[in-house]
């Protein structure tokens, strides 16, 4: 009995494969259309909001702490966090 399965199972795997791929030969695009408009417009939406969201960190010239570059205080050509630490003396 459980050989019958399994000739049942492999032979329904077989027909399935080969129905996939008659699929794919044919009119292979069918299936793809509903994925591919959503990835292209997914994936570039994707991307643009992770590079939105990543920032370039700056070392302060003073206290060595990370800042966003955004937040930049520069003075004498060096970079500081804070407009107190850029007013310092350097070290
Ligand atoms: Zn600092």
């Amino acid at each position: 009995m459980s050989r019958l399965l399994f000739w049942l199972a492999l032979a329904f795997l077989v027909l399935y494969a080969i129905r996939t791929k008659l699929r794919e030969l044919q009119g292979g695009q069918r299936p793809r259309d509903p994925r591919q408009p959503e990835r292209p417009a997914a994936r570039p939406a994707a991307r643009g909001r992770a590079n939105a969201e990543v920032e370039t960190m700056l070392c302060c010239a003073h206290c060595g702490i990370y800042y966003p570059a955004s937040e930049t205080v520069q003075a004498g050509g060096r970079d500081y966090c804070c407009a107190a630490h850029a007013s310092l003396p350097a070290a």
